[in-house]
């Protein structure tokens, strides 16, 4: 492991960005994870590839950082503490500006790979099915399929903003994919290892490690063949299924009732043949809050 980068902070030990490089020469794949320091899954699926590049001889370079954001993981947040910035919202950032610009420019210029892969969880109070979740087509969409993720979520629009991680490296003319799962402040050791089975089978398709055989992709999608549920008023949602459930027409997803007396609000069910890939982790919503994403299912 080394540390790429450094900045003293005021009373306690410095902040260091960690690397971990295994292989050398081409092709090169950089892999970050907690960028947001309360997404525990990501953390953990990338300490998992670790462990098993450890006892692997890459035939490439991978560059691995398990953990940017060290002091928001300190405080379970995910932002930057001090000031509340969001480290991915400060590409490409900037050697001499503040501490959070500093940390995204010096990340930038040591994951310089061919292939660069941003891991996520979801937002704390939603669980989130492992999947690739990027504008993205070609070279890319190839990658992402490569690694046999259950959900592959083409979304709209054809750059990101180069504001954040993935965006900038594909400024910098990378293949640059986006991954989220899990939910944020939890870990799912399940979901954990679907994601690093997932990164595990983007290292084989280029070559870098043997094939240990990649896990099944249940909905590959654009964004018009995903069904979202909201909340059509507050109350307190209560989930029927567990995210990566296969439903059909009709199945009931969950039901709000109200959050004093447990009256039945309504019910939410699904619209057609899918994988619930987004789920409600914490029951009380507001109107118009997600509650469930399911990913339409062709087979
Ligand atoms: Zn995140």
């Amino acid at each position: 492991m080394s540390v790429v980068f450094r900045i003293d902070s005021p009373y306690r030990s410095p902040y260091e960005l960690h690397r971990l490089t295994f292989g050398s020469g081409s092709p090169s794949v950089a892999i970050v994870a907690g960028l947001h320091g309360n997404e525990l899954n990501a953390i953990h699926a990338v300490n998992m590839l670790v462990s098993a590049l450890r006892v692997q001889r890459p035939r490439g370079t991978v560059h691995l950082f398990p953990l940017v954001n060290t002091f928001g993981a300190d405080e379970a947040r995910k932002r930057w503490p001090f000031d509340d910035q969001d480290i991915n919202r400060a590409f490409p950032g900037d050697p001499s500006g503040t501490a959070v610009q500093r940390i995204a420019y010096a990340l930038l210029e040591a994951s310089n790979a061919d292939v660069c892969v941003d891991v996520h969880s979801g937002a704390p109070h939603v669980r989130e099915l492992p999947q690739v979740r990027a504008p993205m087509s070609g070279v890319e969409l190839e990658l992402a399929r490569a690694m046999g993720l259950p959900v592959v979520w083409r979304r709209p629009g054809a750059r990101l903003e180069a504001s954040g991680l993935v965006g900038a490296w594909r400024e910098n003319g990378r293949q640059a994919l986006h991954i989220v799962g899990g939910r944020g402040l939890t870990l799912d050791s399940r979901l954990s290892t679907i994601i690093a089975g997932g990164l595990s089978g983007l290292l084989a398709h280029l070559g870098i490690v043997p094939s240990m055989g990649t896990g099944q992709t249940l909905a590959d999608v654009a964004h018009a063949d995903i069904e979202t549920h909201r909340a059509p008023c507050g109350g307190f949602f209560i989930s029927e299924v567990r995210v990566g459930d296969i439903v059909k027409a009709g199945h009931l997803l969950g039901y709000l009732q109200t959050p004093v007396g447990g009256e039945r609000l309504g019910e939410v069910r699904a619209e057609r043949r899918g994988v619930v890939m987004t789920l409600r982790a914490n029951p009380l919503v507001h109107a118009a809050e997600l509650l469930v994403r399911v990913a339409r299912q062709d087979r």
